[in-house]
C-alpha cells in the first residue's frame, strides 16, 4: 500500500514537474527571454516562487538547444532573524556560481517609513535599484524574477482598481535605466502548482514575513476575490490571463493606443454579412430589479 502511494505520489511530481517545465520553456521560446550567450541572474528572496524558477531553469538549461549561464542573487536585507546559511547552503547543494549582496535596506526602510505603514514599496524600489547595479557588474544580459501568472493577474486588477490603468506585469521588460532587460520566465505558471512544486521538493523557505511588514492588504483582498471566481468557474483566472495576451485596443478607449479621431470610413471596403461590426457582442438580459445581466459574450470574429 505504501509503495502504491509512493508511485502515484512520484507519478504525480513527474507530471507537475514536466508542465512547469512546459510553461516556462513556452514562455520563454514566446517572449525570447533567454538568447544563446545569455547570462541570466537568478534573484532568489528564498521564497517558493524563486526557488521554484531557479530549479526550472537548472533543469531546462540542460536540455535548451542553446547555452546560457545562471547565476544566483540573493540579497540579505538584514531583517532581523534573516537565517543567512540558508541559501548559500542550498546554492552549494544544487552547484549554482551566486552571490549573496548584504545591504541594510531594513534600517532605511524603517527610518523612512512611519510605523504601522506599509514599507514594501519602497523596499521593493531599494532591492530593485541595488540588484540592477548589480547586474551590471557582473555582466549579467538577463535579470529573472519569480513572478508567476497569478503576480501578474493581480496586478492587473490592482491597477484598475486602486490606480485607474490597464496594466499588468509583463513577462519582459526593458527596465527604466534602459540597461537591463527583466525576465519572468514563470508568467504562464500558476500559482498553486508552484506552491504544491515547492513542498514536493522541499525548499527551505525562508519567511517572507521577518521585516514585520503587513500583507499589502489590498493585494490580498484581490487575491482572495480572484480565488473565490476560480472556486466558483472553474478556468475563470487562465481566461484572463489569455485576455491579457489578447489585447485589442480598437475596442478599448486609450486615444494613444488608437487613432479614433482620424477614423475614417471606407466604403469600398467588402460588407460584413452577418450584419454587425467584427467584435465581441455583450448579450444583456434585462434582470427583475430593472438592472442588467450579461448573459453570453459572443465572439463573432
Ligand atoms: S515584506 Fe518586508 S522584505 Fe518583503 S518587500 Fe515588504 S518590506 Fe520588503
Amino acid at each position: 500500500m505504501k509503495e502504491l502511494h509512493e508511485r502515484k505520489d512520484r507519478l504525480e511530481f513527474n507530471k507537475l514537474q514536466k508542465r512547469l517545465r512546459r510553461l516556462t520553456g513556452s514562455a520563454i521560446v514566446d517572449y525570447n527571454m533567454i538568447e544563446d550567450g545569455d547570462k541570466v541572474m537568478v534573484c532568489l528572496s528564498g521564497g517558493k516562487d524563486s526557488y521554484t524558477m531557479l530549479d526550472i531553469l537548472m533543469s531546462l538549461q540542460k536540455t535548451a538547444p542553446i547555452s546560457f549561464e545562471l547565476v544566483a542573487v540573493n540579497m540579505d536585507q538584514k531583517q532581523p532573524g534573516f537565517p543567512e546559511h540558508v541559501l548559500p547552503a542550498y546554492l552549494e547543494q544544487v552547484g549554482v556560481p551566486y552571490h549573496i549582496i548584504e545591504r541594510d535596506t531594513y534600517s532605511i526602510v524603517k527610518e523612512v517609513i512611519p510605523e504601522g505603514k506599509t514599507t514594501c514599496g519602497l523596499c521593493s524600489r531599494l532591492r530593485r535599484g541595488t540588484l540592477y547595479g548589480f547586474a551590471d557588474e557582473i555582466g549579467a544580459t538577463k535579470i529573472a524574477l519569480g513572478h508567476h501568472r497569478d503576480d501578474i493577474i493581480e496586478t492587473l486588477f490592482l491597477n484598475m482598481f486602486f490606480g485607474g490603468k490597464l496594466k499588468a506585469m509583463p513577462p519582459k521588460l526593458l527596465a527604466d535605466d534602459k540597461r537591463n532587460i527583466v525576465i519572468r520566465p514563470l508568467s504562464y505558471c500558476a500559482e498553486e502548482d508552484i506552491a504544491h512544486f515547492a513542498e514536493l521538493k522541499g525548499f527551505p523557505i525562508i519567511p517572507c514575513n521577518l521585516c514585520g511588514s503587513q500583507e499589502n492588504l489590498q493585494r490580498q483582498v484581490v487575491k482572495d476575490m480572484l480565488q473565490q471566481w476560480e472556486r466558483q468557474f472553474p478556468g475563470r483566472t487562465e481566461t484572463i490571463f489569455s485576455a491579457i495576451r489578447n489585447v485589442q485596443p480598437s475596442q478599448l478607449a486609450d486615444l494613444n493606443l488608437f487613432d479614433f479621431v482620424n477614423l475614417k470610413t471606407n466604403k469600398d471596403a467588402s460588407v460584413d454579412d452577418s450584419g454587425t461590426d467584427s467584435c465581441s457582442i455583450l448579450s444583456l438580459a434585462p434582470l427583475t430589479d430593472n438592472s442588467v445581466q450579461y448573459v453570453d459574450v459572443l465572439d463573432i470574429h
